[in-house]
C-alpha cells in the first residue's frame, strides 16, 4: 500500500496560495497543492492562531514542552520556539521528558531530545521512572508481559510529567497531542463508555484543578502535516516505535481514523468537534476529585492510579489495579483463581483485602458492588477499612458472582 504519509514529489502545477512558486505537497488537511514555503507558512499560522484564540500562554509564563523525541514534540519544540520569538510570546521555554527505562527505544529517543536541547537552545529536563518509582519499563514488562504494559506506562508518565514541571516550576505543560490523536480518544472514550474522560478529552488545556495544566497547541494539527513539516525542515527526529508498543485496541480505532481521512480528510476535524459538542446529562454522577491519601497526587479515589499500581507491583499482585472499575479485574481474579481457594489469592492476601483495596474508599454506606469472583462457597468478609460488608453468593458456577453491600 502507499505510504500517503510521506510528501508526493513536485508536481507541475502552481502553488494555490501564492500563485508562483511550484506546487510541492497537497497538503492533507485541505487538499490544496501548495509550495513548502506557503506550507510553513500556513502551518506555523494556524498553530499560532489555535494558540491566539484558546489563550495558551501569557507573557512572562514558564512553559514545559512534553519531549519525547518523537515527531510531534520535536515538531512542537521547534514551532513553539519559533513563534515565541517572531510574536515575542514572552515564554521561557523548557524540554521536560521522561525516561521510562525501555532499553533500546527511550535510550535511544533521549539522545534525540538531548541534540534537541542544543539544537534549540532549551533547557532539559529528564525524569526517569527508575528515580520516582523504583521501576524501569522493562522491569514492569519482565513481571506483567506485555498485556497491560500501556496502563503501567499511562499513569506513570502522567505523573512523571506534573513531578518534572513541577521540579521545573513551569506554569503549563505542552504536549504533543495532534488532532489525529484526539480524534482517536473521543472513539476511544465512546467505546468504552467512559463519559468523565469523554467529557474532557477534546479541551485543549486540561488539568486546570490539578497542579500543573497542560495545553495542546496542536489540537487541530493533523499528523499527516506534522510529518511532512518534519521532513522538509530536516528536524532531527526519532521515528522508531516502542518495542512494548502493543496497544490494539488504540491501533483499531487509529486505522479507522485512518480509513475515513482517505475518504473525507475533514473527518478528523469532525470527530474532534463531536467530542467538544457532546453535553454530560447533569444527573451522570462524576468522580469527585480529592487527593491521593498516599502521596498527594491528584485523585478522585482514596489513592491515585500509580499507587494502587505500585502498590501491585510491590507486593507481588502487578494486575491489581488493572481494568473498569466496576469490579476486581478479571487478572486480579486470575490470581485468586490460580491459588485454589476461595478466601486467599496466589500473594496469601485474604480475599476480602484484595476487596478492600479495590474499593479503596470509594464506597459508601448503601452502595452495591458486585464481584465476579467464581467463589465456590458464602462467606462474610468484613472489617475492610473501618466498614462492614455483608457478601452473598448469587447464581451458580460456571459464573458466581459476590454481591458485596455496605451496611455500615
Ligand atoms: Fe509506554 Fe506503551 Fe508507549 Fe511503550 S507503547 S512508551 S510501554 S505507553
Amino acid at each position: 500500500m502507499e505510504d500517503d504519509t510521506k510528501p508526493k514529489k513536485p508536481g507541475t502545477r502552481l502553488c494555490c496560495a501564492c500563485n508562483q512558486r511550484r506546487a510541492a505537497l497537497k497538503r492533507p488537511k485541505t487538499l490544496e497543492q501548495i509550495c513548502r514555503e506557503c506550507f510553513y507558512a500556513v502551518f506555523e499560522e494556524e498553530i499560532h492562531q489555535v494558540i491566539l484564540e484558546n489563550k495558551l500562554f501569557k507573557p512572562g509564563e514558564r512553559i514545559a514542552i512534553g519531549a519525547s523525541g518523537g515527531k510531534d514534540s520535536t515538531v512542537l519544540a521547534y514551532v513553539l520556539s519559533e513563534l515565541n520569538r517572531r510574536h515575542n510570546y514572552g515564554l521561557d521555554l523548557f524540554l521536560l521528558s521522561v525516561d521510562e527505562g525501555i532499553t533500546g527505544y527511550r535510550d535511544d529517543s533521549l539522545e534525540t531530545v538531548k541534540r534537541n536541547e542544543l539544537q534549540y537552545g532549551l533547557p532539559l529536563k529528564i525524569v526517569s521512572y527508575k528515580d520516582l518509582y523504583g521501576w524501569t519499563m522493562d522491569e514492569i514488562v519482565k513481571m506483567i508481559g506485555l498485556k497491560n504494559n500501556c496502563t503501567f506506562c499511562g499513569v506513570f508518565r502522567r505523573q512523571a510529567l506534573d513531578r518534572g514541571a513541577a521540579l521545573l516550576k513551569v506554569d503549563k505543560v505542552a504536549t504533543g497531542h495532534n488532532a489525529d490523536d484526539i480524534a482517536e480518544t473521543v472513539l476511544l472514550n465512546i467505546l468504552r463508555g467512559d463519559i468523565a474522560r469523554l467529557s474532557r478529552c477534546t479541551s485543549i488545556i486540561t488539568g486546570e484543578d490539578g497542579p500543573i495544566p497542560r495545553c495542546k497547541p496542536f489540537k487541530y494539527t493533523y499528523e499527516k502535516e506534522i510529518v511532512m513539516y518534519a521532513y522538509f525542515k530536516k528536524l532531527d527526529y526519532f521515528s522508531t516505535e516502542c518495542i512494548y508498543s502493543p496497544n490494539a485496541y488504540r491501533g483499531f480505532a487509529r486505522e479507522f481514523i485512518k480509513d475515513l481521512e482517505r475518504i473525507r480528510p475533514r473527518a478528523i476535524l469532525d470527530i474532534i468537534k463531536s467530542g467538544e459538542d457532546f453535553r454530560i446529562a447533569t444527573s451522570t454522577k462524576m468522580p469527585e476529585q480529592g487527593t491521593c491519601e498516599r502521596c498527594g497526587y491528584i485523585s478522585s479515589q482514596k489513592w491515585c492510579k500509580a499507587c494502587v499500581l505500585l502498590e501491585g507491583l510491590n507486593r507481588g499482585l502487578p494486575k491489581l489495579g488493572i481494568g473498569r472499575n466496576q469490579g476486581l479485574n478479571s487478572d486480579a481474579k486470575e490470581d485468586i483463581k490460580k491459588d485454589g481457594r476461595t478466601k486467599r489469592s496466589s500473594s496469601g492476601l485474604a480475599l476480602h483485602q484484595e476487596i478492600g483495596m479495590w474499593l479503596n474508599g470509594r464506597e459508601t454506606k448503601g452502595d452495591v458492588f458486585l464481584f465476579d469472583i467464581h467463589p465456590t462457597k458464602v462467606f462474610q468478609i468484613e472489617g475492610i477499612t473501618q466498614i462492614v460488608l455483608n457478601t452473598w453468593l448469587m447464581g451458580h458456577p460456571p459464573k458466581s458472582i459476590v454481591l458485596v453491600h455496605i451496611v455500615s
